[in-house]
């Protein structure tokens, strides 16, 4: 296999946080030695509740944060020890997608002030050739050259969110990390949002990290899934292995509350009772064994580390149990 494009070995970020001026600091175990790699042209869907660790992986790989431990390699170039001036033009390749396609764009500014700030930044283009461009990834996004001249508000929040996609691709990044791109958006355009960049992918063959709680998009999107649990992976592998045999019960539980339309599609319901551990305290051994109805007394004292297993990556002491061998 060629060279992945993108590669986290043990990405690690831990926040230091005060508890109030008696009870001294704390610290938020938010991403713990999460280990990945990305093909050029690649989708990579990540999936977890809400507090996962998905974000915080997102400002890592975009390089708004820096690690607390561990690597990220791009295109063979460790990141977080480059030069300055590589590690500026790492950060033209890797570009996001924001969940809120409200707050994402400047009010103050019109759509071509937005599409052209990133050239002038990153570019030697003179200011018409930074207008012909603005124009012409406007027309590439479904919007109106004449668009430009408008302000944020003055706009849809699906017309908001191909802005910012065009924001995103246009200095051409070879990987986009998009954070739940159309969970605010109405359902009826969240398909031509995803649409649209299943085709800006084929056209410019971008890798794209896609974060995502909707497990329907991610079937649609992903060529891997990522699961992720309280900062850490708990599986990950090929979309069509994963979806059709879920290692991690973790996994079954997200997949089996996952509505299907059609009823050969429909999974047996899996209850998993409890909300998400705080990540100030994440618990002993396995995270999930307060959750998990498969749990042990070997879950509650030691950590699962991730393995393969068929073909897939699971971090679970038991899952040769109900997972035989001979699933290829
Ligand atoms: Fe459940 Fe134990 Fe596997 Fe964790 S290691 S997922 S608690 S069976």
């Amino acid at each position: 296999m060629a060279e992945p494009l993108l590669r986290a070995d043990a990405l690690t970020r831990h926040y230091r946080v005060s508890r109030g001026l008696l009870r001294g600091h704390a610290t938020v175990y938010s991403l713990s030695e999460v280990s990945f790699s990305l093909q050029a042209g690649q989708t990579l869907a990540v999936v977890g509740e809400s507090g996962c660790g998905k974000s915080t992986l997102a400002r890592q790989l975009t390089m708004i944060e820096r690690p607390s431990a561990g690597a990220l390699w791009l295109d063979g170039v460790d990141v977080a020890t480059a030069e300055s001036a590589a590690q500026a033009a790492l950060r033209r390749q890797v570009q996001m997608v924001f969940q809120n396609p409200y707050a994402s764009l400047n009010p103050r500014q019109t759509v071509f002030a937005t599409l052209e700030e990133p050239l002038r930044i990153n570019t030697a283009l003179g200011p018409t050739e930074r207008r012909e461009r603005s124009a012409d990834w406007l027309a590439r996004v479904g919007l109106h050259p004449e668009h430009g001249r408008r302000y944020p508000h003055m706009f849809s929040g699906g017309q908001r969110q191909r802005i910012a996609i065009a924001r995103a691709m246009i200095l051409q990044p070879r990987i986009v990390v998009a954070d739940e791109p159309v969970s605010a958006l109405d359902v009826s355009i969240q398909a031509q949002i995803l649409n649209l960049f299943m085709d800006l992918q084929a056209e410019f063959g971008m890798a794209c990290v896609f974060i995502s709680h909707n497990l329907g998009v991610v079937e649609h999107m992903a060529d891997r899934v990522m699961v992720m649990y309280l900062g850490r992976i708990v599986e990950i592998g090929d979309k069509r292995r994963l979806f059709a045999r879920p290692l991690h019960p973790y996994t079954q539980a997200l997949m089996s509350a996952t509505p299907a339309i059609r009823a050969a599609d429909r999974r047996p319901a899996i209850a998993i009772h409890g909300e998400l551990p705080s990540a100030l305290a994440p618990p002993s051994g396995c995270a999930f064994h307060h959750r998990c109805p498969q749990a042990s007394n070997r879950c509650a004292a030691e950590l699962p580390l991730l393995r393969e297993f068929n073909g897939q990556q699971v971090a679970c002491h038991r899952v040769e149990e109900w997972a035989p061998q001979s699933w290829a």
